[in-house]
């Protein structure tokens, strides 16, 4: 099997700056339109997996604003609060939730350089008091208009690449596939290049093919 050149090297190279240190932890966000906005910068960001509660065990919905993003970045969806908050804190994060209230002290005086979780509220609530007692640290982004807050996906843009230019500015930002393990690097690049082949893969319980450098096998 083989893959047109120029294709291959675009995936290898979007792939080389994946990581898996920074995500989003997205709480009853349910408008397609958001989740499809927060999924696309998770994409141009450079996230590797995008982390979602959905308590419902819902599927979540895409639409064109996605562009197509889910394809590129995984997605974890946990069916409870405290699976989420437990998983992600056995993975190391430290976890950021974004709240207008009181507490929360402005996102610029902290250090994303290392594994980071922004964790995101519902359009019309805001985060449940029962995530934010579990989070390490509740930020906000300073406004200055008249509308109170922000919308959802917009937040998640500013967090985010707050972090990747701290990041970029400490030399730390991957290029060549120094954010995943050897073996997720090579599992996802398959699975990039031949999504429907991977499927059938999984479904025999098979293990992937190794690729050549030219991205065939
Ligand atoms: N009434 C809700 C509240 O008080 O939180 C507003 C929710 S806002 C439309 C949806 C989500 O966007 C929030 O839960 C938060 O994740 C994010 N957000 C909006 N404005 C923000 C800001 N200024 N700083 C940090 N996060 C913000």
């Amino acid at each position: 099997m083989s893959i047109l050149p120029r294709r291959f090297e675009r995936i290898k190279n979007v792939l080389g700056c994946r990581m898996k240190n920074l995500t989003v932890l997205v709480e009853d966000v349910n408008k397609p339109h958001n989740l499809s906005a927060i999924l696309r910068t998770c994409d141009a960001a450079g996230v590797f997996e995008a982390n979602f509660i959905s308590k419902m065990n819902a599927v979540k919905t895409f639409n064109s604003t996605a562009q197509g993003s889910q394809k590129w970045v995984k997605l974890n969806n946990h069916e409870s609060t405290i699976k989420a908050i437990s998983d992600l804190k056995n993975k190391g994060f430290k976890l950021y939730g974004t709240s207008l209230n009181s507490k929360s002290v402005d996102y610029r005086n902290f250090d994303y350089s290392r594994n980071t979780c922004f964790v995101l509220g519902a359009e019309k609530w805001g985060l449940s008091n029962e995530l934010m007692s579990m989070v390490d640290q509740s930020i906000f982004i300073p406004m200055r208009g008249m509308v109170q807050s922000l919308n959802v996906s917009v937040a998640s843009s500013i967090l985010l690449f707050e972090a990747i230019r701290q990041r970029e500015n400490k030399g730390i930002l991957p290029s060549n596939g120094e954010g995943l393990n050897i073996d997720e690097y090579q599992k996802t690049l398959f699975e990039w290049c031949y999504p429907e082949l991977a499927e059938i893969y999984k479904k025999s319980a098979k293990e992937y093919p190794k690729l050549n450098d030219q991205g065939e096998f």
